[in-house]
């Protein structure tokens, strides 16, 4: 016996419960890439508008490597500060129109970081189920009180905030507003409206709205008409970006207030010179307009449409539903995890890659599909006549 072997056990937990993942291995960015050596067209990418494999972004990280060199050598506050930070932020914070933003070395460690600057101990979070993992860990890490209310349920919302709201200090309401597993958007009007009665911090999650949602691609803030608001925006660089890191976008104050209260970007390295021009390049791309947003949703609109003559009628009880989405997610709903990971393997043994989600990740079993403005239609089209034949 040694202080280890639980862990072989442990392992034996996760296998024999089905929930045992293991890493398949990509070997280019793009709408088709090669699957453990298999050429496949790919639905499970982040990558909305093709820009993780744009030349654009390769020479300005490139380039920055060769002006500032591989490493930021140190934490922003001490040796690790570059002029190329500086320039992502202000772009940032132009984009999103706000009086600043602060960017940190993934998205996951923005929320974690920003989340346990604003609340402890004396304060109450409310957040939405079916949030991100990263913002029910960082609400868990800060020590405030934290209830959940059922997806999108702003009724329970209010509730909750009438009966807690005024046992705590601050409150602070979290949701992501696209939601990454469902594709359906958060209630930010009503969101707004329900932080101001009650005197709330909101932050939300724009990991899959930045680059995807609103006029200038700034996002679902920007979608609904929210910019006057004040709130709390964070995002990731690594999905419609392309790069890796993750801001966050709000008042000077608040900016100013996490870069000397937020352990997850005091106390680690600057993000990377690449990485950090990489996502320069992409706010630049994004917001000059050139067409790769108004093609990503000509593709959505396209295999939406694909699915709602194709799946058979809920009377027909093959189990299978598409869910309601408002952005480039999209998922078709079956009735077991058994069916889904079949419906995902055939699926890749037709040149297919969409990802099986089952419980615990999410409540229902799904294909998840996510589209890119640089999928081909005729990619779409095979993709809507294999589902098709899956029901019969
Ligand atoms: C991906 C994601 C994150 C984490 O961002 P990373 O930069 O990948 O760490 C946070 N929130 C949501 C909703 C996400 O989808």
């Amino acid at each position: 016996m040694t202080a280890y072997d639980w862990i072989e056990t442990a392992l034996n937990t996760v296998h024999k419960a089905h929930w045992y993942r293991s890493l398949k291995t990509i070997t280019r960015p793009g709408s088709t890439v090669s699957l453990q050596g298999k050429l496949v067209s790919n639905f499970a990418s982040n990558d909305y508008l093709g820009l993780a494999g744009d030349p654009r972004l390769a020479e300005a990280a490139i380039a920055a490597i060769q002006t500032w060199g591989t490493g930021s050598t140190g934490s922003r506050l001490v040796s690790g500060h570059r002029p190329i930070h500086e320039a992502l932020e202000s772009a940032i914070a132009s984009w999103k129109q706000t009086e600043a933003a602060i960017v940190y070395s993934s998205g996951y460690l923005a929320n974690l970081g920003t989340i346990t600057a604003l609340v402890n101990r004396r304060d109450l979070i409310l957040a939405d189920t079916y949030n991100h993992a990263s913002l029910k860990q960082g609400a868990r890490l800060s020590g405030a009180t934290v209830y959940e209310f059922d997806h999108v349920n702003m009724a329970q919302l209010q509730a909750q905030l009438a009966a807690h709201r005024s046992e705590y200090r601050r409150c602070l309401l979290l949701s992501d507003s696209v939601f990454s597993m469902d594709g359906d958007l958060c209630p930010l009007p009503q969101l707004i409206a329900l932080a101001q009665d009650y005197e709330c911090m909101l932050l939300i999650d724009e990991a899959h709205g930045t680059g995807v949602l609103g006029e200038t691609g700034a996002g679902c803030v920007e979608h609904f008409g929210c910019r006057d608001a004040v709130l709390i925006q964070m995002g990731t660089l690594s999905k419609a970006l392309g790069s890796l890191g993750g801001y966050v976008a709000g008042s000077a104050a608040l900016i100013d207030y996490l870069r000397n209260r937020s352990s997850s970007w005091i106390y680690t390295t600057g993000l990377s010179p690449a990485d950090t021009a990489a996502a320069l390049a992409a706010v630049k791309i994004i917001r000059e307009g050139g067409g790769l947003r108004s093609q990503l949703w000509q593709r959505v609109t396209q295999l939406k449409q694909a699915l709602t003559t194709q799946l058979s009628p809920p009377e027909k009880q093959t189990g299978m539903r598409l869910l309601p989405s408002e952005s480039p997610i999209l998922c078709v709903q079956m009735s077991t995890p058994t069916a889904v990971l079949q419906a995902s393997q055939q699926l890749l043994d037709q040149g297919i890659f969409a990802p099986a989600i089952r419980p615990p990740t999410v409540p229902t079993s799904r294909l998840r599909l996510s589209l890119m403005a640089t999928h081909q239609p005729e990619q779409i089209e095979q993709l809507a006549a294999a589902l098709a034949k899956l029901q019969s």
